[in-house]
C-alpha cells in the first residue's frame, strides 16, 4: 500500500438523528454534510468510515456519576439542567450522544493504531462528571482517556482544545490530575462566563483574528508538548472561531483555520505523536461555511497522514 491510499480512519454518528423543536439553532445537519463532502471530495474513502454505536453506559461512567447518569438515561432531566444544555430530552438525543462518544473512544484506540484517526462528532468538552451543558451530554475526551487507562495505555494524555469556548468540562475533570495536560485556546468574553482553569488557558480578545491566534499558538503550543511529553493527543479542532460563526468572536477567516491546523499537525508529526481529531464547535451561518472549515481538518489531517512513515 502507498503511503496515498493509507487509511485515514473515521467514525460517523450521523444516522442517529433526534428531534429539535423548530428553528432551534443546534446545527444537526452539519455532521451529515461534513461526511458527505468528505467523500464527494475524496478526502475520505467510504471503507475508512464506520458508524458509531452507541457507547455502553459502562463506558460513560468512566468518567461521570451514576446519580447523572441515572437521570440521563431515566427523562430525569430538571428543568434548570434542559436550560443548561440547550437540548430538550429525548430517548434518541441520548443514543445520539451516546454515539458519537463511542466514535471518539474507537477513533482514539485508532490513533495509537495509525498515527491519526478521528470522529466526525465529539469534542463534547462542555459535559462535566457530574452535568452537561452547551449541547454536550458526554465528554468524549473524558471517557476515552479513562477506557484507555483501563487498558494500560495513553498515561500522559494531551487534550489540545481550540474550539472558541473555553473547554470548560474538560478541565473540571481533570484538574489536579498532572499526568493529563489540558490545553485551551478560546475567546475571553465567550461563554462560559464563569471559566475553569485548564492545564494553561490562552485567552484572547474579540475580533483577535487570524495573526494574533496564530502567533498565540506558535508561543504556547509546541512549548506545552515539549513540556508534557505526551503519549497520545486529542485534538479538539472546533471551527467556531469562523467569522461567519454566530458563536465564535475571533474572527478567523478559512485560510487562518486552515493555516492553523497545517501547523497543528506539523507540530505532531515533528515529535510523532498520535492524534485523535473530533469536530467540536461550528455554527456558521450560512452551514455550509462551517461544514467547509470543518472538512479543511480533515484535509490537513489526510495530508498529514500521508506525511508519516507507515506505521
Ligand atoms: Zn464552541
Amino acid at each position: 500500500m502507498s503511503a496515498d491510499d493509507r487509511p485515514l480512519l473515521a467514525w460517523a454518528s450521523d444516522h442517529w438523528s433526534f428531534p429539535l423543536p423548530p428553528a432551534h439553532p443546534f446545527p444537526l445537519e452539519k455532521y451529515r454534510l461534513v461526511r458527505e463532502r468528505l467523500l464527494a471530495d475524496g478526502v475520505l474513502a467510504p471503507e475508512w468510515i464506520s458508524r458509531s454505536d452507541p457507547a455502553p453506559r459502562e463506558w460513560l461512567a468512566a468518567a461521570h456519576g451514576s446519580e447523572y447518569l441515572d437521570r440521563t438515561f431515566g427523562e430525569g432531566w430538571t428543568a434548570a439542567e434542559v436550560r443548561r444544555l440547550g437540548l430538550p430530552w429525548s430517548r434518541e438525543l441520548v443514543q445520539r450522544a451516546s454515539a458519537a462518544v463511542f466514535g471518539t473512544v474507537m477513533a482514539s484506540r485508532a490513533a495509537l493504531e495509525h498515527g491519526i484517526a478521528g470522529n466526525l462528532a465529539g469534542g463534547t468538552h462542555h459535559a462535566f462528571f457530574d452535568h452537561g451543558e452547551a449541547y454536550c451530554l458526554f465528554n468524549d475526551v473524558a471517557v476515552s482517556i479513562a477506557l484507555l487507562r483501563r487498558e494500560g495505555r495513553a498515561q500522559r494524555p494531551f487534550v489540545l482544545d481550540l474550539d472558541v469556548h473555553q473547554g470548560n468540562g474538560t478541565a473540571a475533570i481533570f484538574a489536579g490530575d498532572p499526568s493529563v495536560f489540558t490545553f485551551s485556546l478560546h475567546a475571553r468574553h465567550n461563554y462560559p462566563t464563569h471559566k475553569q482553569r485548564s492545564t494553561l488557558d490562552v485567552e484572547l480578545d474579540d475580533a483577535a483574528g487570524d495573526d494574533s491566534v496564530l502567533s498565540a499558538l506558535d508561543a504556547h503550543v509546541p512549548a506545552a508538548l515539549d513540556a508534557h511529553a505526551p503519549d497520545l493527543v486529542f485534538y479538539q479542532a472546533g471551527v467556531d472561531a469562523l467569522h461567519t460563526d454566530r458563536l465564535g468572536r475571533l474572527r478567523m477567516t478559512h485560510e487562518g483555520l486552515a493555516e492553523r491546523d497545517r501547523r497543528v499537525f506539523a507540530w505532531l508529526e515533528a515529535r510523532r505523536l498520535p492524534v485523535v481529531i473530533m469536530l467540536g464547535g461550528g455554527y456558521g451561518r450560512p452551514i455550509e461555511t462551517t461544514v467547509e472549515a470543518h472538512c479543511n481538518v480533515w484535509r490537513a489531517a489526510r495530508e498529514a497522514r500521508q506525511c508519516r512513515p507507515r506505521c
